[in-house]
């Protein structure tokens, strides 16, 4: 801190967390849902403890990271100086870091297979720390994406439950980047319905509010807070 505290002069300035949860408050209004109903996840990725500190000192304690390893190098110091911060895995996973992710992460939005189910059936046993689990649906059904298909979601779904023994809390899916993102968030909130899934992690910087009008209840918001990426992950 200097003698000329340069908060006062910031604070009066619009900060982007600022603006994302006004436009997050504003897509509730305008449908009708309760403000508390939609969890603003703040994705990290890519940034330092020094770009993050600011955020949670502002108030934001739900982060989302997209790679274990990463979270693992600098998520742990600040937990520590900050308790209370819930961490998200939004990227995919790989069985052999089910173990690390379980024991880091509050929540995991990337369940797309059996073997992932079997790995974090086995951790969550052996850890006694039950994460909040999504499974991800590629609602675009591209090749190169996570994600169930969306015509095997009922019975993956199904098979969490009854084979692996997993509680599943809702769906995620990351809508094609060319495509109009309703009908993926619509597809999603769909089949989350009939299959009594309550929860859905939908909606990024660009299309956070859509995704509110289509029931999300977890949004995934990275450079409208943090800026920019300069390392593009994969
Ligand atoms: C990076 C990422 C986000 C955030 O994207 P922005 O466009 O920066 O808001 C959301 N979800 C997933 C799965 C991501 O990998």
């Amino acid at each position: 801190m200097t003698s000329e505290d340069p908060t006062i002069i910031t604070s009066r300035l619009p900060s982007p967390l600022a603006t994302v949860e006004q436009e997050i408050a504003r897509a509730c209004e305008q449908a009708r849902r309760d403000r508390a109903s939609v969890e603003l996840i703040a994705v990290s990725k890519t940034f330092g403890a020094e770009a993050i500190t600011p955020i949670i000192e502002a108030g934001q304690c739900v982060f989302g990271e997209n790679r274990v390893q990463e979270a693992k190098a600098k998520w742990p110091a600040l937990i520590s100086s900050y308790p209370g911060i819930t961490l998200h895995l939004i990227g995919p996973l790989q069985s052999n870091k089910a173990k690390e992710a379980v024991a880091l992460f509050d929540a995991i939005h990337s369940v797309d297979r059996g073997s992932i189910c079997q790995a974090l059936a086995k951790e969550i046993e052996s850890q006694q720390k039950r994460p909040e689990l999504f499974v991800q649906v590629n609602t675009g059904e591209e090749p190169q994406k996570a994600g169930v298909a969306p015509t095997e979601a009922d019975d993956f779904i199904k098979r969490c439950r009854e084979t692996y023994g997993l509680r599943v809390s809702g769906l995620m899916c990351i809508p094609p980047v060319d495509d109009a993102p309703a009908p993926h968030f619509a597809l999603t909130a769909k089949i989350a319905a009939r299959n009594g899934l309550k929860k859905l992690s939908m909606g990024m910087s660009a299309d956070f509010a859509i995704a509110i009008q289509f029931g999300a209840t977890h949004v995934r918001v990275g450079s409208a807070i943090f800026g920019h990426r300069s390392v593009t992950p994969p």
